[in-house]
């Protein structure tokens, strides 16, 4: 009988020891993690770690990293291979992380649970990666306006949420740069790129997209997407953006396949 009532004491004990210790599971591995009051992200430091920067020499087209030697500055003003050869629709290409592991799960759980509380986080992190790269290239400082990925709106309703544009929230503040969604528009419904191969991807997306001239015309856009995998989304977006009249376009991306 005593035990019980003590048993039943314990729970709510255990709550207020929750909310008063300040003791909460970090939303990246759900493990118990002691809060870091100065931060505004409760992620626990294997998760932090986790989500470092990419290391090595990315090309500064489409951040591909080279076997470069690793005394060589992080980011080269050296076009790979591939980019020689067949140059992509924009200036630069700036990206956090490689697509696999902790960013990976943390990127699919926002996207797909909506697990908006990791999204200050990941905000942080393609923050970081603007401001690395315009560190390296001064000509991402030219950026006038930011430009998400658009979802067709039956996927926006969908989900409820652009995820390009939500990471992008904190940068613009940042930076200064007002977020310009009617720059670029979806106007045709696509099969989702995951389920296609390379070939067929680019296909898929063809005229997915419609640009404003309004918007930007004479003036560099920063192009923001979660992920990238083969590049054919963002080469669409760019090169609308770019026959649109803009004068530039720069791409941001968390994560790269
Ligand atoms: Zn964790
Ligand atoms: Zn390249």
């Amino acid at each position: 009988m005593i035990r019980r009532g003590l048993a039943r004491l314990a729970r709510p004990l255990f709550l207020a020891r929750s909310l008063f210790w300040d003791e909460v599971r970090c939303p990246g591995c759900g493990r118990v993690a002691p809060a870091v009051p100065d931060l505004e992200s409760s992620l626990c430091p294997d998760c932090r770690l986790a989500l470092a920067p990419r290391e090595g020499a990315a090309c500064p087209g489409c951040g591909q990293v080279s076997d470069m030697p690793p005394e060589l500055p992080q980011a080269l003003p050296v076009l790979c291979p591939a980019c020689q050869e067949s140059p992509r629709p924009w200036g630069r290409l700036l990206c956090w992380g490689a697509y696999e592991g902790r960013l990976r799960e943390l990127i699919l759980a926002y996207k797909f649970e909506a697990r908006l509380d990791l999204g200050r986080q990941l905000q942080e992190c393609l923050l970081a990666a603007f401001e690395r790269g315009a560190g390296t290239f001064p000509e991402l400082c030219a950026c006038e306006l930011v430009v998400p990925v658009p979802l067709h709106p039956r996927r926006l309703s969908w989900r409820g949420f652009n995820q390009s544009r939500e990471l992008a929230r904190l940068l613009a503040r940042r930076r200064g740069l007002p977020i310009r969604q009617e720059a670029l528009v979806r106007v045709r419904r696509t099969v989702p790129q995951m389920e296609l191969d390379r070939a067929r991807r680019a296909e898929n997306i063809r005229g997915a997209f419609a640009a404003s001239p309004e918007v930007l015309a004479g003036r560099t856009a920063l192009l923001v997407d979660d992920i990238m995998t083969t590049g054919s989304t963002l080469e669409e977006c760019a090169r609308m953006m770019r026959a649109a009249g803009a004068a530039q376009v720069h791409v941001l991306v968390l994560a790269r396949a």
